[in-house]
């Protein structure tokens, strides 16, 4: 993979940043993103804000070798940290981490959101989490995807600030608002391959001499959820 050859994960994440955005990569090794984004004319402006000094290097080494080096600033940074007010920063990505760790990052510096219009963020676990996160800080979920890449699934969350409230049930936040109404292929293999692994903790289960009462109830629940879900 480089700047011109992105994975389909990162392709999927690059399509929700829209014309002009000024952006900020956080956790952005090699600059991969905030680099195709520019070399495609999509981005005015990118951060590229790296925690770790390797992965910074690798993302200076690939913006020099792009010549991006007018457009991309990369920089040694935890988290937010990375973003300063002249900037002018508004949209952010956040690809590839899990979602403890993005609610952290966002959670530390909640001031650098101010000017920011647009989250576009990917989570490799804990999406829930990262819903819940939007909802309680009025970022309203205006689309998602969802992707197979290398064997993994993903799930990218694009959410803008509202003034109003933002409520979402607890299908919603576990599911996806939209990738539940859409069911693409992805997601419907994602939750039936889901479904198969509890059914077959059920039948172990059932093999078992000592059951797990609350366990097994809770898988249940969790199967006959997923179930009505996928109808
Ligand atoms: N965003 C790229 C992608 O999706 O392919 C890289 C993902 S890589 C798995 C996660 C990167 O996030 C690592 O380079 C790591 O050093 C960086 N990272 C982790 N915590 C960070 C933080 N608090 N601030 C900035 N970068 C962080």
């Amino acid at each position: 993979m480089d700047a011109r050859h992105l994975s389909d994960r990162l392709i999927k994440v690059a399509k929700f940043v829209l014309k002009d955005a000024r952006l900020a990569d956080i956790g952005s090794d090699h600059a991969y993103l905030p680099a195709y984004l520019a070399i495609n004319k999509i981005i005015s402006y990118a951060v590229a804000g790296e925690v770790a000094k390797g992965p910074y290097e690798n993302a200076v080494t690939e913006i020099n070798t792009e010549r991006l080096d007018h457009m991309i600033m990369p920089r040694l940074a935890n988290g937010l940290k990375a973003i300063k007010m002249d900037d002018n920063i508004d949209t952010i990505t956040i690809a590839g981490m899990g979602g403890p760790l993005i609610r952290d990052i966002f959670n530390a510096d909640l001031e650098k959101l101010a000017g920011v219009r647009r989250l576009i963020i990917q989570p490799n676990v804990g999406q829930e989490l990262i819903r819940e996160w939007l909802m309680n800080h009025s970022y309203q979920i205006i689309d998602e995807d969802i992707v197979e890449d290398d064997h993994h699934v993903y799930e990218i969350i694009v959410a803008e600030k509202v003034s109003n409230k933002v409520g979402y049930s607890s299908l919603d936040l576990k599911y996806g608002p939209n990738l539940r109404i859409e069911q693409n292929e992805v997601f419907k293999s994602k939750w039936q391959h889901q479904m198969a692994k509890k059914r077959e903790v059920l039948k172990h289960f059932a093999a078992a001499n000592e059951v797990p009462i609350d366990k097994k109830k809770v898988l249940e629940i969790d199967i006959k959820e997923i179930e009505e879900m996928l109808k």
